[in-house]
């Protein structure tokens, strides 16, 4: 009935906050300055309830405020208020349906495109990668805003908190838009750190279970469990590479969230051993 999904949808509304609109633009905004997508390119959402916060189609972001982000439903893509929103919108649906996720960004930024040409897997030669789950894959190309590339992009997603599209970008996922955008800035690290490798040499990988204990010394001395393994103490800053912190003041605890697919949608992080 029309009159419940209105309701349905008056109730998710009030889930979007003021907070979660300036994020959404202040982010967008970043994104051009760290060079994760030039133009109008990319974009970013957060879903609350039954609704998707998006940033809107063709919009430049210095441009963008917070009344611009568009509000959409998850159920049936229905745009409940704001002007066009993003042409990735089927995109960010298909993660949300695929995932816990509650933030995706959505980045043209260089190093992992030009990665996404030449490979099926951005390989893991940095213990960064358990961040993100394992190798990232790469989703074999179909043209923007359409089905087949939301599909593809979701079903590589499995198991992992982010995915490259071939030739065109990436997409990242987390339970905050805090954690989403220091994912997409720690997939471009680590694709330009293999981009040098590759240029040296024959880089060396780690493991599954090199990365799986990488993800279990985080989660131990996030909530003081035991003593991390000797010899795999990480760094204080866990295992975010430099440069990708967000903004002072909305520094979350950076570290490794393994099974970002099945995160908890509060963004609270999983209990010890789940
Ligand atoms: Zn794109």
């Amino acid at each position: 009935m029309a009159g419940d999904r209105d309701a349905a949808a008056d109730a998710g509304r009030e889930d979007v906050s003021t907070a979660d609109r300036e994020g959404l633009v202040a982010y967008a905004r970043r994104m051009a300055a760290d060079d994760l997508a030039p133009g109008t390119s990319g974009n970013l959402s957060v879903r609350r309830g039954g609704l998707m916060a998006i940033t809107p189609s063709g919009m430049p972001y210095e441009r963008m405020t917070p009344a611009d982000i568009c509000l959409v439903r998850t159920s049936d893509a229905a745009l409940v208020s704001g002007p066009r929103p993003s042409t990735e919108t089927p995109m960010h649906l298909a993660l949300y349906q695929a995932s816990h996720a509650a933030a995706i960004v959505h980045t043209h930024s260089p190093f992992v495109i030009a990665l996404s040409t030449v490979l099926d897997e951005l390989p893991a030669v940095h213990y960064a990668m358990a961040d993100l789950g394992g190798p990232v894959r790469v989703a074999p190309y179909a043209r923007f805003g359409t089905i087949q590339l939301a599909a593809s992009a979701a079903a590589k997603l499995a198991g992992r908190s982010a995915v490259i599209l071939r030739n065109h970008g990436a997409l990242a996922c987390g339970p905050t838009l805090e954690r989403a955008y220091e994912r997409a800035c720690t997939l471009e690290w680590l694709a330009r750190v293999y981009w040098h490798a590759r240029l040296a040499g024959a880089p060396q990988t780690l493991s599954e279970s090199a990365l799986a204990e990488v993800t279990d010394a985080v989660r131990a001395l996030r909530y003081g469990e035991a003593a991390p393994p000797s010899g795999a103490v990480p760094p204080p800053e866990g295992v975010s590479p430099p440069g990708a912190a967000p903004p002072p003041g909305a520094a979350p605890p950076s570290g490794t969230e393994p099974q970002s697919g099945t995160e908890p949608q509060s963004g609270a992080a999983p209990p010890p051993g789940s």
